[in-house]
């Protein structure tokens, strides 16, 4: 009995992985090397009654794939499946170009309007990164710390 319990629960397990792989492989049909070791079995639990459409999906990743400001493919899927940009880490403004801007708009944050030291300020992107702005001087201004958080 004890010996029959046993395999019963084996076969689940086993049953469980060939529904998570089946489920990764109808999501994401294309198989990319950096698919390797996320944690997908959470991804099943989460999302698996949720509806996806393969080719977009598709279409998303090879996008952000190509995208100069996603510095974590590994994070792709994550962002897709839950919309979270976290995952992507988009690329942060340069000390270079913070301190120039900085200079350019004279200390003073581009929201509040009061003039901050440089370590008190951060650099924004004007336009979000998900409303397809880039991590360009052209997207950047300096805002101080409580303003950029509010923004967030
Ligand atoms: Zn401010």
């Amino acid at each position: 009995m004890a010996k029959h319990q046993h395999d019963t629960s084996a076969n689940d397990l086993w049953m469980y992985f060939q529904n998570v792989i089946n489920w990764v492989k109808t999501v994401f049909p294309n198989y990319r090397k950096y698919m390797k070791g996320l944690p997908w079995g959470i991804y099943y639990n989460r999302h698996k009654d949720e509806h996806y459409n393969s080719d977009e999906l598709e279409a998303r990743v090879a996008e952000l794939e190509m995208d100069d400001d996603v510095t974590n493919n590994k994070g792709i899927y994550a962002y897709l499946l839950t919309g979270e940009e976290k995952h992507l880490n988009i690329r942060t403004f340069n000390e270079k170009d913070k301190l120039r801007k900085y200079n350019e708009q004279e200390g003073v944050c581009a929201k509040c309007g009061n003039h901050f030291a440089y370590t008190d300020m951060d650099g924004d992107h004007i336009l979000p990164w998900s409303k397809g702005g880039k991590t360009e001087y052209d997207n950047l201004q300096m805002l101080c710390i409580s303003c950029n958080r509010s923004n967030l």
